[in-house]
């Protein structure tokens, strides 16, 4: 109520004050916010034909749940977000919820944002109105984009506003509505009771299919003969670049780790590729590469896989216990880190493995000269200047010990030093 609102520019303040019910309160709020002092209305989507009808006013605003949607159509992120949150946006006008959406542009000029509306389907403001979208952007603390700020109809205390309304849409999609705290809280506690109570059946199957992929592809692999193996969840597609190098790599240790467990018998392990491939024939020739199990390309559980393990990035291997329980979604750190050593990824084997590793870095030598570069590399470990890393040789994660050269930074694996001799490699 202290902060200005385009009310109290009119010529009988006094009026708006006295009419202060709760009601009033809330309408002057989001005025505060979205009005100037000559527009009262946002843009409708643009849909509507007359320019009349392309107005709503900000008072028809009162006592909803309004999302401000700062995006831009130049930037791809953004443009990814947009579909995810009209799916969603559909979703909740659908049901009746009491939501809506307010554009905060940052397209480069009046036509970008026209065609960028198209795609939406709530209001904006105008694009013209540079100041109040300054000030949002200012208010809000916006840092970058896709953002989306949650605000509460009747609450204007702090605590009840939401910065990372992105990544909840993307998490729980129209589930998250109204995006309080209590109802994000109970969110996480199901989370939490899925994760306890998972097992592999109710990860990998759903009502309509209860087998998966095996090679060929033809050939169906009951689930329920999976259970009591570790298992990998092979988040990956043809198109991912990272995968390229990865892949491979991946085969030959799956095919290493195959064979030390049929010699020494008992237990199992395989993999499952969830494909993330944009067509049946990307999906045909990339599993077809691969040794191990996969889901159907395009099956409803793949999608739920990925919101479920909160896959930011592929190629990703998230590893499943015997008893049907998550162990680590490092598995492919580990991978890189250990080869087939890694195998079967739990806390006691990784702990085994860093005192292993720490063990064997003593005798390291202190420095060395690498055929992939020119510069002397020293060997560094987390606490004397290393860390994570992206492996200048393999391409891959690295973190705890490396080779790494202290004037340019490049760094390596020390399992992926290729040692030479001193002034070996000027000029490479
Ligand atoms: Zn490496
Ligand atoms: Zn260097």
């Amino acid at each position: 109520m202290k902060e200005m609102n385009w009310e109290n520019n009119s010529n009988n303040p006094v009026q708006t004050l006295t009419n202060g019910d709760s009601e009033k309160i809330s309408t002057s709020r989001f005025s505060s916010l979205l009005a100037s002092k000559d527009r009262d209305y946002l843009l409708s989507s643009s849909e509507a034909e007359a320019e009349a009808d392309q107005q709503v006013k900000i008072s028809d605003l009162e006592g909803r749940v309004i999302g401000l949607y700062f995006s831009a159509n130049w930037y791809p992120p953004c443009r990814n977000f947009n579909q995810v949150l009209v799916d969603v946006y559909d979703q909740l006008k659908s049901n009746g919820s009491n939501f809506e959406i307010v554009f905060v542009s940052s397209d480069e000029d009046l036509d970008a944002f026209n065609n960028y509306r198209k795609s939406m389907p709530w209001l904006s403001i105008p694009f013209s109105d540079l100041e109040t979208k300054k000030a949002l952007n200012r208010k809000f603390e916006v840092e970058g984009i896709p953002c989306l700020i949650i605000l509460q109809p009747e609450d204007n205390k702090d605590g009840a506003t939401f910065y990372d309304g992105v990544e909840l849409i993307y998490r729980y999609g129209v589930e998250a509505f109204p995006f309080t705290k209590e109802k994000l809280e109970e969110l996480q506690r199901e989370e939490r009771m899925r994760h306890e109570t998972q097992t592999l059946k109710n990860l990998l199957t759903n009502p309509d299919r209860d087998y998966i992929l095996g090679q060929p592809i033809t050939r169906k692999v009951q689930v329920d003969s999976l259970i009591d193996k570790t298992i990998g969840l092979y988040f990956s597609a043809q198109w991912c670049l990272p995968g390229v190098t990865f892949t491979p790599r991946l085969i030959s240790i799956y095919q290493k780790i195959k064979q030390t467990l049929e010699e020494k018998g008992g237990e199992d392990f395989d993999i499952v590729f969830v494909s993330n491939d944009r067509d049946q024939s990307s999906f045909d020739t990339y599993f077809g590469s691969m040794p191990w199990l996969a889901l159907p390309f395009g099956d409803p559980s793949i999608k739920s896989l990925a919101k479920y393990f909160d896959v930011q990035g592929i190629p990703c291997l998230i590893i499943i216990g015997p008893d049907g329980k998550t162990v680590t979604k490092q598995g492919r750190n580990l991978i890189n880190l250990y080869q087939e050593n890694a195998y079967p990824f739990t806390d006691a084997k990784v702990e085994l493995l860093e005192k292993e590793m720490e063990e064997a870095a003593k005798s390291f030598p202190k420095s060395e000269y690498h055929a992939g570069h020119r510069h002397e590399l020293t060997l560094v470990s987390e606490g004397t200047g290393g860390g994570p890393f992206i492996c200048c040789d393999c391409d891959e994660q690295g973190s705890g010990w490396a080779y790494q050269c202290l004037e340019c930074g490049y760094e390596v694996h020390p399992k992926c030093v290729r040692a030479v001799a001193p002034g070996s490699t000027e000029g490479s």
